[in-house]
C-alpha cells in the first residue's frame, strides 16, 4: 500500500501536470456517489481528471512507478460495486474525455473518447441517419468507457448483440502507462489477436479504455411498441418464438406479475390490468412503416385469436411509447416501494425461467421466511433481474439472501452475472460458477497485463 506522504507526492506533480480542474480534493471528491441508488462516496484522497489519452498514460506512468492504484470511473452508473474507490486509491475520472471524434457515414463508424455518454453518442450518431443500438436505463449517464469494461447489454440485445458485438476498435492505456493502439474500423480483420475482446467486460482490471470506434446501424424510422399480459409460461415462449420470426424485433421483455403490480402502483405505469400471471413488452424497429406495422400487428392479432393473450395494449404515439417502456424501467418505484432490496442480474435457460424463478422463491421462503420478490428482465436473451426484499433489515440479510439465490443459480446451470459484472459486490461467488481452470487463466492474463494490480484492484475476484 502506498504511504500517504508518497500519495500526497503523486497528487502533488499530478496536479502540476493535469493543469486547472486536473485533480479534485475534499468535498469535490466526497459530493461524488460510487453508486447510482445509495450514497457511497470515494474514500480516496483526490481525482484525477484527464483531458486526452496522454493524460491517462502520464497518470498511470507516474502511479505505476509509485505503485500507487487507481480506479477508474465513468457514469458512475455501475450496479455491481466496481466504481468503489478506498483510500488508498486515487480516481481516475474519464469527465473530461467526451468528444465524439469523427463520424464516418459511409463505413458506418465512430470514433469517440471514452467519457462520452450513451446518449450523446445517439444523438450524433442519429444526425448522420445512423445509430448506436446499445441502449439502457441509464444511457444519458453511463459512458461508452464504462460500457466497455462492463460489456453491457440493455433493451435490445435481441437484435444487435452486447456492446462486444457493436465495439471495432479500442484505445487503452494499460498499468504501466503503454498507449495501446487497437483503433480498427473494419468488419473484417483477422491481424493476430483480437485484443480489444479482452478489455470488453474486463470490468477496467487490464487498463484505462480512452477511445473506441463505435460500429453503428442505419437509423430505425419506425417503432412499433405494445404491451401485453398472458397467464401461462408456455404462452410467454410461444409469443417469443413467433415475435422471433419478425426481423424487426428489437425488445422482448418479461415482467412477472410480482414486479408489474409493484410499478403498477403508479396509476400512470397500470397499462394493462395486473391480474394476469406475465406481462410483455414487444418492440419492432424498422424502415418501412406500412409492412413494419402490418407485421406487428398481425403478430399480436394472431397471437389474440390463438388465446395466448390476455390483454394487449399497442402504442399509438411516442408519448405513449414512452410510458409503456417506463412500466419496464421502474427502478424508482421499486426503490420507492421495495426498498432496501438486494438485485440480482443473472442469465439461464429461457425454456426454464419460470421454473426457475419459482425455485428461487422456494428457497428464500425456506431459508428467510418473509421476504418479498420482484423478477423481471430481458428475457429474450435470458437475462432475468430479481429484486428480494426482506423488511427494513434486508441489508443485514443480504449475503444470506445471496447465496440462496446462487445456490439456485449454479443449480440451473445459469450465469451468476448476465451483464452487470461481478464489481466488488460478486467477487465471493465467482469461483462457484466457473472452473478452476478459467479462474486460474483470468487471473494469469490479468498478472500479465497488470502485475502490480494497479487499476480496479478489488474488482473481479480477489488475490
Ligand atoms: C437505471 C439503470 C439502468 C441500467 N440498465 C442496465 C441495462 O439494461 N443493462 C446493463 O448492462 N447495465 C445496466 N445498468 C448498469 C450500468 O448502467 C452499466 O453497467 C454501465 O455499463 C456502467 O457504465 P458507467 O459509465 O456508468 O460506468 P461506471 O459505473 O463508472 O463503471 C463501471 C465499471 O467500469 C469501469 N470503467 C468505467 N469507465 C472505464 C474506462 N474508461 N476504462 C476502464 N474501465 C472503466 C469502472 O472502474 C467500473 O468497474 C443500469 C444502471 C442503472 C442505474
Amino acid at each position: 500500500m502506498t504511504a500517504p506522504h508518497a500519495i500526497a507526492a503523486v497528487i502533488a506533480r499530478l496536479a502540476r501536470d493535469l493543469g486547472p480542474g486536473g485533480v479534485l480534493t475534499g468535498d469535490d471528491v466526497t459530493a461524488r456517489s460510487c453508486d447510482p441508488f445509495t450514497h457511497v462516496p470515494p474514500a480516496s484522497p483526490a481525482l484525477l481528471r484527464p483531458q486526452s489519452t496522454e493524460d491517462v498514460a502520464r497518470i498511470m506512468r507516474l502511479c505505476h512507478d509509485a505503485r500507487q492504484p487507481v480506479v477508474v470511473h465513468g457514469g458512475r452508473t455501475g450496479v455491481c460495486g466496481g466504481a468503489v474507490a478506498q483510500e488508498n486509491e486515487l480516481v481516475v475520472s474519464l469527465e473530461r474525455m467526451r468528444r465524439i471524434i469523427d463520424i464516418d457515414p459511409v463505413s458506418a463508424t465512430m470514433t469517440v473518447e471514452a467519457g462520452a455518454a450513451i446518449e450523446a453518442v445517439q444523438d450524433a450518431a442519429a444526425a448522420h441517419g445512423l445509430f448506436y443500438p446499445i441502449d439502457l436505463g441509464s444511457k444519458g449517464t453511463a459512458t461508452i468507457g464504462g460500457t466497455i469494461a462492463a460489456n453491457a447489454g440493455g433493451n435490445r440485445v435481441i437484435r444487435w448483440g452486447m456492446t462486444r458485438q457493436n465495439v471495432l476498435g479500442l484505445e487503452v492505456v494499460l498499468a504501466d502507462g503503454t498507449v495501446l493502439d487497437l483503433l480498427n474500423r473494419f468488419l473484417k480483420n483477422n491481424t493476430g489477436y483480437d485484443l480489444k475482446q479482452l478489455f470488453i467486460g474486463s470490468e477496467g482490471t487490464l487498463g484505462v479504455v480512452c477511445k473506441a470506434v463505435l460500429r453503428l446501424v442505419p437509423l430505425p424510422t419506425t417503432q412499433q411498441v405494445a404491451l401485453v399480459s398472458l397467464n401461462r409460461y408456455g404462452d410467454v415462449l410461444e409469443l417469443l418464438g413467433r415475435a422471433r420470426t419478425l426481423q424487426q424485433l428489437s425488445a422482448f421483455e418479461v415482467m412477472w406479475q410480482d414486479y408489474y403490480a409493484t410499478v403498477a402502483t403508479d396509476p400512470a405505469r397500470r397499462i394493462v390490468d395486473p391480474g394476469a400471471e406475465f406481462f410483455v413488452l414487444i418492440e419492432c424497429m424498422g424502415h418501412s412503416k406500412a409492412a413494419d406495422e402490418e407485421a406487428f400487428s398481425a403478430l399480436l392479432e394472431h397471437a389474440l385469436e390463438d388465446g395466448l393473450l390476455v390483454d394487449a395494449v399497442v402504442a399509438s404515439s411516442a408519448r405513449q411509447v414512452d410510458d409503456i417502456w417506463r412500466v419496464r424501467e421502474g427502478s424508482e418505484i421499486l426503490m420507492r416501494e421495495m426498498g432496501p432490496f438486494v438485485s440480482f442480474d443473472i442469465s439461464v435457460d429461457i425454456r426454464r425461467a419460470d421454473e426457475f424463478v419459482a425455485a428461487v422463491n422456494a428457497g428464500l421462503a425456506t431459508s428467510l421466511g418473509g421476504y418479498r420478490a420482484v423478477a423481471f428482465g430481458h428475457l429474450g436473451d435470458g437475462n432475468i433481474h430479481i429484486g428480494v426484499h426482506t423488511g427494513p433489515a434486508t441489508l443485514a440479510h443480504k449475503h444470506a439472501i445471496e447465496r440462496c439465490v446462487y445456490d439456485v443459480v449454479r443449480d440451473f446451470g445459469g450465469a451468476l452475472t448476465a451483464e452487470h459484472g461481478i464489481g466488488t459486490a460478486k467477487r465471493e461467488f465467482l469461483p462457484d460458477h466457473i472452473t478452476p481452470a478459467a479462474l486460474a487463466t483470468m487471473r494469469t492474463v490479468r498478472h500479465a497485463l497488470d502485475p502490480g494490480r494497479l487499476i480496479n484492484r478489488n474488482v473481479l475476484f480477489e488475490g
